[in-house]
Order: C-alpha cells, then sequence, then structure tokens
C-alpha cells in the first residue's frame, strides 16, 4: 500500500526509486531543485534532456507534463522532471499543478518507479504560496496514487515552514 509520508531535506540525497524535479520549461537547467539535481547528478541528466528537445519535446516541455531521465550520480534511478505554473493571482492555475503530480505519478508508474519522492513544485521562483501548493499537492498524490503501484510517495520539504505547510494539508 503506497503511504505518503514528509521529509525535511534535500531531494538530491533521498534514496528513492525516482525523484521528481521542478524543472523549468526548457528542460535546460535553472535554480532552486532543478540547479541542485544537475548540479549534483552530473552531466548525464543534461545530455538526456538535450536530447529530448531535439526530438520529443522540440518546443519544450510544457507545463503540467512530466517526462523521465536517468539520475546520472545521485542516489535515485530515474528524474522525472516536471514544469509547475508560476503563480497567478488573477488566475486559477490549480489545475496544472495538480497535473505536475498525476503525470509524474503516470511516469513514475511506467517506469516501475516504487518509491517516488516530490519537491514543493512551483513555491520557488514560480511564486505559490505555500499553503495553497501543500493543499493542491497533497489532495492531487491523494488521488492520483495507486495503492498497487507505489509503496511510498515522499514529499521532501526543504525548511522548516514548507515542511509544516505540508503536515497542515496532510492532516
Ligand atoms: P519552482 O520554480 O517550481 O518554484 P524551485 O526550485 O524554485 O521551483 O522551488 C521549489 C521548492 O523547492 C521551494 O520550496 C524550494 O525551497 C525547494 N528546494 C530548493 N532546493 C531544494 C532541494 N535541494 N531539495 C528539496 N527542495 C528544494
Amino acid at each position: 500500500m503506497a503511504v505518503i509520508t514528509l521529509v525535511q531535506g534535500d531531494i538530491t540525497e533521498q534514496h528513492v526509486d525516482a525523484i521528481v524535479n521542478a524543472a523549468n520549461s526548457s528542460l535546460l537547467g535553472g535554480g532552486g531543485v532543478d540547479g541542485a539535481i544537475h548540479r549534483k547528478g552530473g552531466k548525464k541528466i543534461l545530455e538526456e534532456c538535450r536530447a529530448l528537445r531535439a526530438s520529443r519535446y522540440g518546443k519544450g516541455l510544457p507545463t503540467g507534463l512530466a517526462v523521465p531521465t536517468t539520475a546520472g550520480l545521485l542516489p535515485a534511478r530515474w528524474v522525472i522532471h516536471t514544469v509547475g505554473p508560476v503563480y497567478a493571482a488573477d488566475e486559477d492555475r490549480s489545475g496544472l499543478l495538480e497535473s505536475c503530480h498525476r503525470e509524474s505519478l503516470a511516469v513514475a508508474r511506467e517506469l516501475g518507479a516504487r518509491t517516488v519522492a516530490f519537491p514543493a513544485i512551483s513555491t520557488g521562483v514560480y511564486g505559490w504560496p505555500l499553503d495553497s501548493a501543500a493543499r493542491i499537492a497533497v489532495r492531487a498524490v491523494q488521488q492520483a496514487v495507486d495503492k498497487a503501484a507505489f509503496d511510498e510517495v515522499r514529499f521532501v520539504l526543504f525548511d522548516e515552514r514548507a515542511y509544516a505547510a505540508f503536515e497542515d494539508a496532510l492532516r
């Protein structure tokens, strides 16, 4: 049975089958989680991302979708790249944030990944308020997680504030 868990820490250090990257649509790296994953995972990840840009995703990965690559030197086996929506106060983009979680889990399932770690997608540079993002993420995972396909879905929160927001959302 799949259990949803929370840890405070660094997603690049998680010993899980797949970690999810809060990527940007270029797939060519950025700051935050994305920067840390490419920095520690080594050049193999970027090579596969470049190949994806040269083939299936010539215009970049659309927001709300997910695509896997190797995890390079990281302890995980795969990185699942997904593009979160930029927060907009005047437009409800929560469907896209849900979609990131749903699509990432669909990819994980296809890969046969039984343990999956998510960061708090869109809550950094993309500006989504933590409490709201946490509620959306937790609900999306609860709805999408296939209890037969996964052993654990772990949210990895970088700081105490993010951890508290996800703890509240899980209650
Ligand atoms: P986005 O562009 O989707 O907002 P960011 O990478 O800027 O993505 O931030 C997403 C969240 O990930 C933020 O809450 C940030 O604090 C957190 N974060 C940054 N680095 C790491 C890391 N190494 N492991 C886990 N979470 C991280």
